[in-house]
């Protein structure tokens, strides 16, 4: 059984995690998007039992992906669940730095994880949890960015 982690904030899920989430379920047994909830130090427009609920539905179809949160260590986590993979999306060169960077050192915390890197889409290169919060701010249609079933609550948390 492979068992993979795919770590992120994902405030809000995009497209282009969706993508990546679907391109992963194809590789592993099992998939583990994994909601970093310690991110809400930063300015979360979303709580991560919130960014989980969201992320439970956009993936409802998928019956090898669940959806779970951690505050700690990715590569204690992976450990603890007997993950030998974390996946990441890449979508440009500045992307790779601090992503290499990551995977290195969860390597160094845990030998028996490997870091798989997925090229993003081309259609979701350019595509960003905080791109969306930013056209959706300014009254954009982000219909196109974000899975259906998200909408509907980006829409509303973002405009009120
Ligand atoms: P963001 O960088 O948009 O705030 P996250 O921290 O939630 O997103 O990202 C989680 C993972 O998903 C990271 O590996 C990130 O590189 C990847 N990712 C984010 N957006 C995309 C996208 N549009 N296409 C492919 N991978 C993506």
């Amino acid at each position: 059984m492979k068992i993979a982690i795919y770590p992120g904030s994902f405030d809000p899920v995009t497209k282009g995690h969706m993508d990546i989430i679907t391109r992963a379920a194809a590789l592993f047994d099992r998939l583990i998007v994994l909601v970093a909830s310690n991110v809400m130090k930063r300015d979360c427009l979303f709580s991560a039992g919130e960014r989980i609920e969201l992320l439970r539905r956009c993936c409802g179809g998928m019956p090898n992906v669940t959806v779970d949160c951690d505050e700690g260590l990715i590569a204690e986590y992976a450990r603890r669940v007997g993950a030998t993979a974390i996946v990441k999306g890449l979508r440009a060169m500045s992307d790779f730095d601090y992503e290499f960077q990551q995977a290195l050192t969860n390597r160094q915390l845990n030998s028996r994880v490997e870091t798989i890197f997925l090229a993003a889409s081309g259609e979701s290169m350019y595509l960003s949890s905080s791109m969306v919060k930013q056209v959706c701010a300014l009254g954009g249609d982000v219909s196109s960015f974000v899975p259906p079933e998200a909408l509907p609550e980006i829409l509303s948390r973002m405009r009120g």
